[in-house]
């Protein structure tokens, strides 16, 4: 039975989330609906997740002494990991001393911190198939790489996102280039990296698959495109074959029981003829399941929100045709948005303005999501609203 007190009392149900960003105001906003008490975290003062919580906190998540402190200052029932980069270490300690839930699991978050250990899991575990890979500490190691996975292959910090420090190395003359990119946009220091032989996919897609009480729920597979190693547009359905369609299935079982707990899942798969790559996994929303704002009664947001409270969901979700467009803005400044209006008169359409205090560099700043009678026109939808949108820094 989930029983949930009032927020601000002594009898609150109190979430702690580790990273505000856009994804975690979608989360927090839906455990708000809920009557949960939710303390948003993150390095800087006005991330997303912070305009809509009831209190935040500023921290660096890496540093174990500070957030083993907010941890028990805040005493919160569940602590929600929004981000990758974590002392996590401090979660498995607060999780084996019962003194919160780690959603999905504190071994999860170690094990996802870092491509390391999420791929030697999936491919030498569990034996699920991946691109041929190699990790390298150095540059001369990062040339044998080359020379041993043939090019084109991948380089990606092992400790990074949204494409920081990702490139593709097309020519073995490449390879320092490729090094001094990814030192340059590595999230942490170490500078070790993962070499990946480049897989010419036919398309590829986000399984996004929940562990609640009940069981487990695989949503309407995700398309997306990708640029510089970021999302750029997402849609669903994605018509796949059913034998695809199952063996993403089974892969994203077989890599979500193994991580374990409740919650969401992003599970990132390549999908070539009906043979399925398994690239990596967020034990949490992913990005480009934005899209479920619209294609869904109950977004991925929604769903997290109640697999991590212990609450059992439906077996099927329904996904309407629907697609998500990222808003980027470059340059340095506050950003300020013109044209809402031109968006929002797109039909079908919403969007999502995160709120974001500052921009320095790239950074996506809002999104656009659409449902449309097929997915083509939804996408021409999201699209059309994200071009509605005029981004100025000022
Ligand atoms: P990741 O950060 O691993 O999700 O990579 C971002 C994007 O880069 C993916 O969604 C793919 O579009 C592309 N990518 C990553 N790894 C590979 C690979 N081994 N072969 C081809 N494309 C890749």
């Amino acid at each position: 039975m989930t029983v949930i007190g009032t927020p601000l009392t002594p009898h609150a149900t109190r979430v702690l989330l580790l990273g505000s960003g856009e994804l975690g105001k979608e989360v927090a906003i839906e455990l708000m609906r809920l009557g949960v008490e939710v303390i948003a975290a993150d390095r800087y003062p006005g991330a997303p997740a912070m305009h809509v919580a009831h209190d935040f906190r500023v921290l660096d998540m890496l540093d174990a002494a500070a957030l083993r402190e907010v941890i028990a200052e805040v005493r919160p029932h569940l602590i929600v990991p929004e981000i990758e980069a974590l002392a996590t270490e401090v979660l498995l300690e607060v999780e084996a001393a019962g003194q919160a839930t780690v959603t999905p699991t504190a071994r999860a978050t170690r094990l996802t911190m870092d491509r390391e250990g999420i791929r030697r899991l999936a491919a030498e575990d569990l034996g699920l198939p991946t691109s041929p890979y190699l990790f390298v500490d150095s540059r001369e190691g990062l040339e044998q790489a080359v020379a041993h996975l043939g090019t084109p292959c991948v380089v990606k910090p092992v400790m990074s996102s949204s494409g920081k420090g990702q490139s593709v190395v097309r020519d073995p003359a490449d390879a320092a280039a490729a090094w001094e990119y990814a030192a340059a946009g590595a999230r942490a220091a170490g500078g070790r990296l993962i070499v990946e032989a480049f897989v010419d996919f036919d398309y590829e897609i986000t399984q996004l698959t929940v562990r609640h009480a009940g069981g487990t729920t695989f949503l309407a597979p995700v398309g997306h495109t990708q640029e510089d190693g970021d999302y750029r547009e997402s849609w669903q359905p994605h018509p796949m074959s059913d034998a695809a369609l199952a063996r993403a299935r089974e892969v994203a079982g077989a890599v979500t029981d193994a991580l374990g707990g409740y919650g969401v899942f992003g599970v990132e798969l390549f999908v070539r003829g009906d043979e399925v790559l398994f690239n990596e996994v967020s034990p949490r929303p992913h990005d480009t399941g934005l899209v479920t704002l619209a294609s869904q009664r109950l977004s991925e947001f929604a769903l997290h929100a109640r697999a991590i409270l212990g609450i059992a969901l439906p077996d099927e979700v329904e996904a309407a045709p629907a697609a998500s467009c990222a808003v980027l803005a470059e340059g340095s400044g506050v950003p300020v948005i013109a044209g809402v209006d031109a968006a929002l008169a797109v039909p079908e359409s919403d969007v999502r303005l995160f709120g974001k205090p500052r921009v320095e560099g790239r950074r996506r700043i809002a999104a656009t999501v659409a449902r449309g009678a097929n997915v083509d026109q939804a996408r021409e939808r999201a699209r059309a609203a994200a071009a509605a949108l005029d981004v100025t820094l000022s």
